[in-house]
């Protein structure tokens, strides 16, 4: 085969290619390279056979298209001579007569119109003449473009056995040049895409696709043109190629398709196998009959969506009917007359295998994505390879990506789903601690600074009233209040230091303590108006837990007051204590005005209050908050300050360990 203008055929069109594979899948020789998740095809390793075209449900693969080159041959030569292979009434069923279908593309502009099958007729000779003389004891035929390719690039020890007989295709331009003159320019009209680049023979070759293309540009219809024949020489019995089982059948030799000398193969899977069998196995005088297409009817270049059935019936029907009509005589001596023609072929080595890595190599891919053992291989082909081991292959020869492997991906995708979730998980626990460590940092300030003032004047305070009670004559009356007034002094004196501690160092200091008892006690020291009716409903089981009585007092009577104070008309305040096993639960639950949303994100920032000035610090809520938090123990808050949606009122619920620092 000369085929020195080996153009690029195929054609990924990016934009449309969604990285299926089918292309990978369906090309019968592996030339199409994934690259960044985009589908490339490799012209070096390109057979043309054009099965991506056909398979790629996106429009992503195209072909070279060259119609346009075919209207300049014929803007400027006279004799331009269209060769139209003999699967065109597969794909023009719409025109009734063939004399139609010649009279339009005349009316494109050539000179001659002559039918490929007569090519066939001679070259199906050549092949009986080698069946019949045995000259060659083992043979593949070279009829199919995309099969020749094939050998010669990826089986060339099958070189010397690929049949020396040109292509219809070619013979019929040798025999049109010989009777039209060898000026003669030669248009191939055909199925087949890798016919563009089979030889420099033919001038150009465009697919029955383009030519519909050229029809309608110049809005040819059959009505509107001149019908017309073939021009001689007319073809016979090879019309029926596209159809039969090989050229061999085409020229009658059927006895040895039934005795197994003769292997008719086609399809990108049959005819690979075919190959390599032929290869293994080496019987004698064996003929392999391959087409790359499952007929030439199935070509890339006819339209879409043709049955095969259909299309067979259409090429029969138009053979049966030539043959009725057919003189015959004409044609044998047709046949006679081309006879001397050389209808000889030469097939070159063009070696485009790639060596197969090394074994450890692929070893450490297979590893990679995930394959170290034989039962991960799944090969379920998702990756367009057929085995996980030619996806490695694939991936070392630079072909393939490891993403193409659907399970790899799915547990990546996986892996990375679970990533993102825990590191969203510590995220926002993260910034949940953040923001307490914050609320307590600027509270151990707070603390640090209130107790450092308040500790001088307390001092004074106990100091004196400790004087005045001793100048007191001994049953004064007065010294019950002095009493009492040291006795406060220096309880404020204990809260202040604890102040200090839980600045200095979060400390809490534990005793047991009865709980029924500490929240009486904690209900007795809140003053409350007489509109508002309290309520202590104690669901408590075992009453003992450890806590810091004086910080916890300050707790429950914050919340106490906060309740009161938000409750100026009356209403009610329900205290509820429970527990667990391991838990005391306190809510201290009102029926007064509620905080409203925005206010809720505030209450426990320090100097957060709404209460006019003079009688709000803002300081509760946040002292309630440190306090808890050094129990171990958790704040929560409800509240509705909406009247429209219901009852307003808060609940603010504490619980923390029972026994802490045990
Ligand atoms: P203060 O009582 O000095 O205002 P707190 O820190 O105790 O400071 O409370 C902060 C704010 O939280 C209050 O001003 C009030 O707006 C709101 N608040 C706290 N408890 C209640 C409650 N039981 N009902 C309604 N609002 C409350
Ligand atoms: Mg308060």
């Amino acid at each position: 085969m000369s085929h020195s203008k080996r153009k690029q055929l195929v054609f990924t069109v990016k934009d449309k290619c969604r990285v299926c594979f089918a292309c990978v899948r369906e090309c019968p020789v592996k030339a199409i390279k994934i690259i960044r998740s985009q589908a490339e095809v490799i012209n070096e390793r390109c057979i043309g056979c054009g099965n991506c075209t056909i398979v790629c449900s996106q429009g992503a693969k195209v072909f070279l298209k060259t119609e346009s080159d075919v209207k300049q041959i014929l803007a400027e030569n006279e004799k331009v001579i269209a060769i139209v292979a003999p699967s065109f009434p597969a794909e023009f069923t719409e025109i009734e007569d063939h004399r139609q279908f010649v009279g339009m593309i005349r009316e494109l502009g050539f000179s001659h119109v002559c039918e490929v099958a007569f090519g066939a007729d001679m070259v199906a000779r050549e092949y009986r003449k080698i069946h019949d003389n045995h000259s060659t004891d083992r043979s593949i035929s070279s009829d199919c473009p995309a099969i020749v390719f094939f050998i010669e690039h990826y089986h060339p020890n099958l070189v010397d056995t690929l049949a020396q007989i040109a292509s219809p295709m070619v013979a019929m331009a040798r025999i049109v040049r010989t009777k039209y003159g060898a000026d003669s320019k030669v248009v191939f009209i055909g199925p087949c895409i890798a016919k563009k680049a089979e030889s420099d023979e033919v001038d150009e070759a465009i697919t029955f696709m383009e030519l519909r293309n050229l029809f309608a540009q110049l809005n040819l219809k059959p009505e509107n043109v001149v019908p017309s024949d073939f021009d001689p020489p007319q073809a016979g019995k090879g019309s029926i190629f596209p159809v039969s089982r090989g050229l061999l059948q085409t020229a009658n030799i059927s006895e040895d398709i039934i005795n197994e000398n003769v292997i008719v193969a086609s399809g990108r899977v049959n005819f690979r196998e075919a190959v390599k069998e032929f290869e293994n196995e080496k019987n004698e005088r064996q003929h392999l009959e391959l087409l790359c297409c499952r007929g030439c009817i199935m070509g890339p270049g006819m339209s879409p969506g043709g049955s095969r059935y259909n299309r067979r019936q259409n090429v029969s029907n138009f053979v049966r009917k030539k043959l009725e009509n057919l003189d015959f005589e004409e044609w044998q001596k047709n046949i006679d007359e081309f006879s001397s023609v050389d209808f000889s072929e030469q097939h070159e080595v063009r070696d485009r295998r790639i060596d197969l890595p090394d074994e450890a190599d692929i070893t450490k891919i297979l590893q990679s994505i995930g394959k170290a053992e034989l039962k991960d291989h799944l090969n379920c082909g998702a990756c367009g390879y057929d085995t996980c081991r030619e996806h490695a292959i694939a991936i070392i020869q630079g072909l393939a990506e490891n993403e193409m492997c659907l399970p790899y991906a799915i547990e990546k995708l996986h892996e990375s789903v679970e990533e993102l979730h825990v590191s969203n998980t510590n995220l926002a626990s993260t910034r949940q601690a953040l923001k307490q460590s914050e609320k307590l940092a600027s509270m151990g300030q707070l603390s640090a600074g209130i107790a450092h003032e308040l500790n001088n004047p307390l001092g004074v305070i106990t100091m004196y009233s400790n004087i005045l009670k001793e100048e007191a004559p001994e049953n004064d009356p007065i010294r019950k209040d002095l009493d009492l007034i040291v006795e406060q002094a220096a309880r404020c004196k204990k809260i202040v230091g604890g102040l200090l501690n839980f600045a200095r160092k979060n400390q809490v200091n534990l005793s047991p303590t009865n709980m029924t008892d500490f929240l009486n006690q904690s209900i007795a020291s809140v003053i409350k108006p007489e509109n508002i009716e309290v309520k202590f409903e104690n669901r408590i089981k075992q009453p003992m837990a450890n806590v810091d009585q004086d910080q916890m007092m300050q707790v429950l009577t914050n919340l106490e007051k906060n309740a009161v104070e938000a409750m100026p008309d009356g209403g009610s305040l329900k205290i509820t204590l429970e527990d667990t096993k391991d838990e005391i639960i306190i809510s201290i639950s009102d029926s007064g005005t509620g905080i409203s949303k925005e206010n809720m994100e505030h209450i426990f920032t320090p100097f957060f209050t709404t209460k006019g000035l003079g009688k709000g610090t803002g300081l509760g809520l946040p002292l309630v908050y440190g306090i808890v938090k050094m129990h171990q123990g958790k704040i929560d808050v409800k509240s509705n300050a909406d009247p429209g949606q219901g009852a307003t009122g808060t609940t603010f619920i504490i619980n923390f360990p029972r026994n802490l620092g045990e």
